[in-house]
């Protein structure tokens, strides 16, 4: 049997969605800039796709910028903000970021900004009293994401929301992992920026969006044609932003991801030995992180996989590195633990069935493992 459960780290292409994009690849293949009707027909797919992610988030069609990545999203947002508003010079973010945003940062303090990185709870959780004491009258920018693509926690981005508007700084969100699953009202929460990947919602790689609050001063970091408002030259790829639209308006089955995540994490704590990190209930539907003491999770996922079941250890973006993930160490997870994570993201694909499979199959390599692991303490597992 083949099992799918690292939809954190991408997602299968839904099929109706395939099926939308295959004709503006094959003969609607003309420049939305082109003058002539096979131009001008990209052009209304453009806008058409632009009113569904714009709906979705109750924004108006002119906030969203569509990228060429989620990537791409946080970074236009990050450097397009910090090079628009050359007053100030702080940016307060989090330690449990994507590297989309980290290395951003990164890049920002090596040219002279202040970064505050927040410390997160034992769950995920940034304080926002931690938050509030951090802003001087230096700070630009807050960018924290929405949920955590290795734990899942989500974190409360309306609260976060009214205490930049209190101090008049810019609020950007990675919104990448929540998008469709936890919904955002840009109406009822201020927030200036939202960071949006087609990929994570059965949509095609390579596209994502930008939600950029009407009137926020944002400069350009791709300098070319001027197409989506100037902030994101290259001719616009209308196969993929209208998979990206698509992806937004089929069946999320919210409820059977729910259930299934929920069934899987009960049987899974069974094992002797296991923790879930991050959040009880305030986590993605989809997200289940494991932990399981004295295992190896590199061993347990070639296992995994010779058995056809596709897992991740931390998060895909850091999986070519054997360092524990930063997230895990900012949530201060006990070391026997560490190194023994898994996450399992599950999509609305997955059927009862594979979930049973995956549970019988986890119980037993888990339990092999610990008979032949050297790691001390494990003869009392
Ligand atoms: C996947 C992901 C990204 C990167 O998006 P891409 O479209 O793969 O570039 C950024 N942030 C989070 C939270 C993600 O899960």
């Amino acid at each position: 049997m083949k099992v799918y459960l690292d939809n954190g780290a991408t997602t299968k292409v839904d099929p109706k969605v395939a099926k939308a994009m295959l004709i503006y690849l094959t003969e609607k293949y003309g420049n939305a800039s082109s003058l002539y009707s096979l131009g001008q027909e990209s052009k209304k797919a453009l806008e058409s796709s632009r009113k569904i992610i714009a709906n979705e988030l109750n924004a108006l069609p002119e906030e969203i910028v569509f990228t060429g990545s989620g990537t791409e999203a946080d970074n236009i947002a990050i450097l397009g903000i910090v090079f628009a508003n050359k007053d100030k010079n702080h940016i307060i973010s989090s330690k449990i970021e994507h590297p989309a945003v980290l290395q951003a940062l990164k890049h920002l303090e090596d040219v002279g900004y202040k970064v505050t990185y927040l410390d997160v709870d034992k769950d995920g959780f940034i304080s926002l009293k931690d938050l509030e004491s951090s802003i001087t009258d230096k700070t630009l920018l807050v960018t924290i994401m929405h949920a955590n693509n290795e734990i899942g926690t989500i974190q409360d981005i309306k609260a976060i929301g009214d205490i930049c508007k209190k101090h008049n700084i810019y609020f950007h969100t990675d919104a990448i992992q929540s998008f469709t699953k936890t919904p955002i009202d840009v109406k009822k929460i201020n927030i200036d920026l939202i960071s949006l990947s087609s990929h994570k919602i059965h949509g095609p790689k390579g596209v994502g969006a930008l939600f950029i609050k009407k009137a926020t001063k944002i400069n350009n970091i791709i300098y070319g044609g001027g197409q989506e408002s100037n902030l994101r030259s290259g001719t616009e790829n209308i196969p993929s932003i209208i998979g990206f639209a698509e992806a937004v308006k089929i069946d999320k089955k919210l409820n059977h991801i729910k259930q299934l995540r929920d069934y899987f994490i009960k049987q899974v704590l069974k094992i002797p030995h296991t923790k879930l990190n991050g959040s009880k209930d305030k986590r993605l539907v989809n997200n289940a992180n494991i932990s399981f003491a004295y295992i190896e999770g590199e061993s347990l996922l070639m296992h995994l996989d010779n058995n056809g079941i596709a897992v991740s250890t931390g998060s895909a973006c850091s999986s070519h590195s054997l360092e524990p993930s930063h997230v895990l160490k900012a949530i201060n997870l006990p070391n026997e633990y560490m190194n023994g994570t898994i996450r399992f993201t599950f999509s609305r694909f997955n059927t009862k069935k594979e979930i049973d499979y995956s549970i019988s199959k986890l119980k037993k390599i888990v339990s092999d493992l610990r008979k032949i692991s050297p790691l001390k303490g494990v003869k009392n597992v």
